[in-house]
């Protein structure tokens, strides 16, 4: 079988979930641009725990874990599947990395893409949470340890956001804010030159404090980067931002 694509994903406010914009139309065409995976290994900009974890639980409790939108958002179900392989093979080549925790599920990160991705939720997933104790390396050293899944037909499905600042927010500005901009389109020319390590080493890039004073939402980007073997091609998508302070760009290699 030929290996599996690994897409990063920009969600940015859970409210695109009730919209039909570019961003949400884009989610929605991107599995046809994809092979049919046999199950979905994910990681989202919201599960943080102090070791890297899995859920060995059938299903995976859907988790609301945002506040003040309107009523409807909550009401919007979506019930996945985890695969028992997927869940073995990423437990075998983690071993003393990982372990399983249930006491989170499947947040907004991955549900608030996924519906529209894959709507009828018929495609599993497994789903490894973030160490929060682990450096930027030791996150892509994970994903490396875990690359090879890609070759059993596995998509990777990382879901961030490139920028990511909420401190300031700018209500009337339906992009980005010129220096935030300045940055994604750096962190798209790294890629694109395949720098991957000057990405990992995120600190010493120029405006990172403004792009993000806290990595949650890069981190996902780490782990798509690990998974990347030498000759991808990117793919870009959903390029530009929103409330000034939040990136949308998004990739798929393959
Ligand atoms: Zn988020």
């Amino acid at each position: 079988m030929d290996r599996s694509e690994v897409v990063f994903v920009g969600h940015g406010s859970p409210i695109n979930v009730l919209m039909d914009n570019n961003y949400t139309r884009n989610w929605k065409a991107l599995s046809t641009q994809l092979k049919k995976p046999k199950a979905i290994l994910a990681v989202s900009a919201h599960w943080y725990t102090d070791k890297c974890a899995i859920s060995d639980k059938e299903y995976h409790k859907q988790i609301y874990d945002m506040y003040g939108f309107p009523e409807e958002i909550y009401q919007i179900k979506y019930e996945a599947k985890s695969d028992k392989n997927l869940e073995n093979k990423v437990l075998e080549l983690l071993s003393d990395d990982v372990r399983i925790n249930n006491d989170w599920g499947l947040d907004h990160g991955l549900w608030s893409v996924l519906k529209f991705m894959y709507p009828e939720a018929n495609i599993p997933l497994v789903i490894i949470s973030i160490d929060a104790r682990k450096s930027a390396m030791e996150h892509f050293t994970i994903a490396r340890k875990l690359r090879d899944l890609r070759q059993e037909g596995y998509l990777v499905l990382t879901s961030g956001n490139i920028v990511h600042n909420l401190r300031m927010v700018d209500w009337d500005n339906p992009g980005l804010s010129p220096r935030l901009e300045a940055f994604d389109d750096m962190v798209l020319e790294k890629i694109k030159a395949r720098k991957y390590l000057d990405l990992v080493e995120y600190n010493k890039l120029e405006d990172v404090n403004l792009a993000f004073p806290t990595p949650d939402h890069y981190i996902p980007l780490i782990y798509a980067l690990g998974f990347l073997y030498e000759d991808e091609e990117t793919y870009v998508f959903n390029r530009g931002g929103e409330l000034g302070t939040i990136s949308m760009t998004s990739y798929i290699w393959k």
